[in-house]
């Protein structure tokens, strides 16, 4: 089975280019969701957060997400301890997920994928790219957050254009280019590549 490696920067489209690829019946999986769910359920990453950043990162069971938000944002070493802590579980949790699908190809898509290294697990890499002043203003409605907030966060990433210089195939998410053609002739390609 094919494993496809789905990444962009934020607001590039990722997560809407993952949902044609669902439409065509490819199995998706979203890491960036997964991470979340095990830093929430799993009794032994709660365990390591809460001995990483004290009792204060969880509220009744429930992840303090502004609290550890608060901590990383300002030190990039408890960012990498976090990382370290929640990477190994997220990249376990895909490696037995991609073994329980029948398809011929399957997508993984996640934000970090060349900065953590597990791109290399993947056979191909897709990348989603939009122009930047259209990634802000979609981010801005879709959190309802401001032009500073959402720059902020991209200065977090890797520059879009390194990313898509490492990606083999690149999807153009503009407003002049539609998404469903464009994702239907990899799905063909995939496919193929497949047999
Ligand atoms: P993040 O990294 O922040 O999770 P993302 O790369 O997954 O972002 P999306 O959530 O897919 O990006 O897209 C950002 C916003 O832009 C969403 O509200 C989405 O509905 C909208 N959007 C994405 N692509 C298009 C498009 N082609 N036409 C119209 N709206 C779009």
């Amino acid at each position: 089975m094919l494993k496809i490696g789905l990444t962009g920067g934020i607001g590039s489209g990722k997560t809407t280019v993952a949902k044609v690829f669902q439409v065509f019946q490819v199995p998706v999986l979203d890491a960036d969701a997964v991470a979340k769910q095990l830093m929430e359920e799993d009794a032994s990453l709660i365990q390591s957060i809460t001995n990483q950043f004290g009792a204060n990162a969880y509220v009744n069971g429930k992840l303090n997400r502004s609290f550890i938000a608060n901590i990383v944002f300002k030190d990039a070493k408890a960012l990498q301890q976090l990382n370290a802590i929640v990477h190994p579980a997220t990249i376990a949790y895909a490696q037995k997920w991609i073994t329980e699908q029948q398809a011929p190809y399957v997508v993984k898509e996640a934000a970090l994928f060349f900065e953590s290294g597990t791109d290399k697990e993947m056979d191909y890499m897709v990348g989603v790219t939009a122009p930047l002043e259209l990634r802000i203003s979609r981010v801005m409605h879709r959190d309802n957050i401001s032009r500073e907030a959402v720059l902020n966060r991209m200065s977090k990433q890797m520059p879009e254009n390194e990313k898509m210089a490492k990606c083999h195939f690149v999807i153009q998410n503009n407003e002049e280019e539609l998404l469903i053609p464009q994702v239907f002739q990899l799905h063909s390609h995939f496919l193929s590549l497949s047999k």
